[in-house]
């Protein structure tokens, strides 16, 4: 995204009293079990009520947070809202919290889960991190061994947008996760592409193999949840099944599948 010099500086200033005036929120976006059809963990995404804008999506401004060293004090309200907020609900489902890769650059990263559990009494175990590829292009064994050490704390790793990275394979090679989520350009082509059809499969073999589970993104059509469930992914995740939503409605959603038994 091509933004100018005073765009840059205007949006920067922006963030900056965004976060002094508790201008973020967070939606909460339900991944499913696609033979159930039942949720099995919810993904916190971060928005923006800008005073003038309107509600402003992470796309337009987490790049410019990571570059303005904004990233570390907007990641910690991230955590610690979404930790406190799945306190509430009515099934302790694990909440999943997307980290940037410059989070993990000051080494504060572990500690500041550490501290965050410990306050809000969330359990570790209902904790996920979702990282993209990106965190190892900038791979240095302090970044390595940070993950490691908040994995061994017993909270859980998965790998968004898996597929897109320059080395998946080697990722996936050199460090331990929990998961893989399958990236949506491929989710979207997976009915009508052999290839992409054969690349999933694969995936899932792997991952499989590798005691890895899988979530696919961006699911839209009755058709690629089918063709998820009849492959043996067993996670799903997209408009179809639940869009990213408010937490009351989303503990709605969680209560009225809880009443089903
Ligand atoms: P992501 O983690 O891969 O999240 C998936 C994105 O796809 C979300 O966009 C979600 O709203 C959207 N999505 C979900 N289902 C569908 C679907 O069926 N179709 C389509 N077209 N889109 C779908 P969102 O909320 O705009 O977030 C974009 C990205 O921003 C996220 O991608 C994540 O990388 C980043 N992000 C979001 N929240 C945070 C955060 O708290 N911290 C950091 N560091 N990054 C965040
Ligand atoms: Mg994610
Ligand atoms: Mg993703
Ligand atoms: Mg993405």
């Amino acid at each position: 995204m091509e933004v100018s010099y005073f765009n840059r500086i205007r949006l920067r200033d922006d963030l900056t009293k965004s976060l002094e005036r508790n201008e973020f929120f967070l939606d909460y976006q339900p991944i499913f079990d696609t033979l159930t059809r039942r949720p099995i963990s919810v993904e916190a995404l971060v928005r923006w009520q800008h005073p003038t804008d309107g509600v402003v999506g992470p796309n337009a401004f987490i790049a410019t947070a990571e570059s303005c060293d904004l990233i570390e004090e907007l990641g910690a309200y991230v955590l610690y809202a979404a930790c406190s907020e799945a306190m509430k609900w009515p099934v302790p489902l694990p909440v999943a919290v997307n980290i940037s890769p410059k989070q993990l650059r000051s080494g504060r990263l572990p500690a500041l889960i550490q501290e965050c559990l410990l306050q809000t009494s969330f359990p570790a175990e209902r904790l996920i991190l979702e990282v993209t590829e990106s965190v190892f292009l900038a791979e240095t064994t302090r970044t390595l061994t940070q993950l490691a050490a908040i994995r061994a704390r017993g909270v859980r790793l998965v790998l968004d947008d898996f597929g897109t990275g320059y080395s998946s394979l080697t990722y996936l090679r050199g460090f331990d996760v929990d998961g893989i989520k399958v990236d949506a350009s491929f989710t979207r082509d997976i009915v009508q592409s052999q290839k992409v059809a054969a690349i999933v499969r694969t995936i899932a073999r792997l991952a499989c193999d590798m005691n890895v589970y899988v979530v696919a993104e961006g699911v839209e059509t009755d058709e690629q949840l089918s063709w998820l469930e009849q492959n043996g992914i067993a996670f799903a995740q997209g408009y179809l099944l639940g869009r990213p939503q408010s937490p009351t409605k989303l503990q709605a959603l969680l209560a009225s599948y809880h009443s089903l038994g």
